[in-house]
């Protein structure tokens, strides 16, 4: 026996920020004084808010004591964390969602990746695009996406398109599907749907007995009124969708490790409560997240903690704005950026492919951007610069573009 599954051979090389590192190598070797922007990868870079940090040096502490040291914990999660999120972020916005619905977990990556484990053969799959390429490519894994077409769409996922032609709202599908992802605020677009937009997608959910698995990974950068916090706050969302948070983005735990998943009981598949399934899952496959990143998150819940966490957010969409203002002074078209760390930008007229405009600002800017066609096919003919950076650098990438 030496077979490897069949799924993992389907997949091809993780190419994006691989092909991004190499192409910034050569042109770094080949220009060793260069100053170097690097605005294309999403992860945080500012220091965590110090309420959690505290939360975390006691956490340790008590583990140095033989009184208070803990082993494993509840596999869901400890109570205090799941009951602050229940009251923050959900009671506080008038819906009703219980501890006992909550699921802590090590962040949204694993959790939107290892949803689908949950289902069958033959779902049909809606995927917007572009899109965040965990959702696809976990699926592949799973054997839920049937074969690559070589131009790199997969046979068994409905593509739901999200570009300036439609406003950066995915139509809804004309044929049944069985999950739809959706992330707003949108990874990679910068892009949100706002509550009209989102209901229609719970009805079509309701009406075609479909589930969402609803992304909100970046819901703290929500600014506008009319935006949706939670997919929860629609009508008969607790009946058909699964949402995703993470504290990743929200108080920079990208290297911390903490996130969790909300699966409401009244959601069923085939009379299944999927809250059941999902706990025998964890359960089985997943000892819980660290008691001392439980505890740091708890502390975003603190008055503290939360306005620390908020300065945060504040200071990278701050970096969105100048980003935004400097690339339409400069002739681009931008989109997203207002509710999300993202701002997607069409490419201009002289560089209609992605990689072409990224090799350009690298070569007469000095900025590292994301090539759109790397999250799909959809985002071919734009780019991402990611505001996760300083104010300082951020200015600087800008007045180069300016220059
Ligand atoms: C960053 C990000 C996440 C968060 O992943 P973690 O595993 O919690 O760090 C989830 N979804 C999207 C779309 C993201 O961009």
């Amino acid at each position: 026996m030496d077979k490897i599954n069949p799924n993992f051979q389907k997949l091809a090389p993780s190419y994006l920020f691989s092909e991004i590192a190499h192409r910034m190598g050569t042109y770094q070797e080949a220009n060793p004084t260069a100053k170097l922007i690097k605005m294309g990868i999403g992860d945080v870079t500012r220091p965590l808010p110090p309420a959690c940090i505290r939360a975390m040096h006691e956490a340790v502490d008590e583990l140095a004591n033989v009184r208070t040291m803990k082993g494993y914990g509840p596999e869901a999660g400890y109570l205090f964390l799941r009951q602050a999120i229940s009251d923050a972020d959900y009671k506080a916005r008038g819906v009703d969602i219980a501890p006992s619905e909550i699921f802590v977990s090590d962040g949204a990556k694993s959790d939107t990746a290892n949803f689908s484990d949950l289902f069958g053969s033959g779902i049909k799959l809606g995927i917007t695009n572009p899109v965040y390429p965990v959702y696809v490519d976990a699926n592949a894994m799973g054997g839920h996406a049937g074969d690559p077409d070589g131009r790199g769409n997969w046979s068994g996922i409905t593509y739901l398109p999200t570009n300036a032609s439609n406003g950066f709202v995915p139509e809804l599908p004309k044929a049944h599907l069985d999950i739809i992802y959706l992330c707003f605020p949108n990874n990679p677009t910068g892009t949100t749907l706002k509550k009209a937009r989102l209901k229609e997608w719970v009805d079509y959910a309701l009406r075609e007995k479909a589930l969402i698995f609803f992304d909100s990974a970046y819901e703290r950068f929500i600014t506008e009124d009319d935006v949706p916090h939670s997919i929860y706050e629609i009508e008969g969302a607790k009946e058909c969708a699964i949402e995703f948070r993470s504290f990743s983005k929200t108080a920079g735990f990208t290297g911390v490790r903490c996130g969790y998943t909300v699966v409401p009981h009244d959601v069923k598949s085939n009379g299944v409560e999927l809250n059941a399934l999902w706990s025998r899952r964890q359960t089985t496959k997943f000892n819980g997240a660290s008691y001392i990143s439980q505890k740091g998150a708890a502390a975003i819940y603190t008055p503290e903690g939360h306005e620390e966490a908020m300065a945060l957010i504040k200071y990278y969409l701050e970096n969105a704005r100048t980003i935004r203002e400097a690339m339409a002074r400069a002739g681009y078209e931008c989109f997203g950026g207002v509710n999300a760390p993202y701002v997607w930008i069409k490419t201009p007229a002289d560089f209609p492919k992605s990689w072409d405009f990224f090799q350009y600002l690298m070569e007469e800017k000095n900025v590292i951007s994301t090539p759109g066609v790397g999250f799909g096919s959809e985002g071919e003919g734009y780019i991402r610069l990611s505001a996760f950076n300083t104010h300082e650098l951020t200015k600087e990438a800008m007045n180069r573009i300016l220059r």
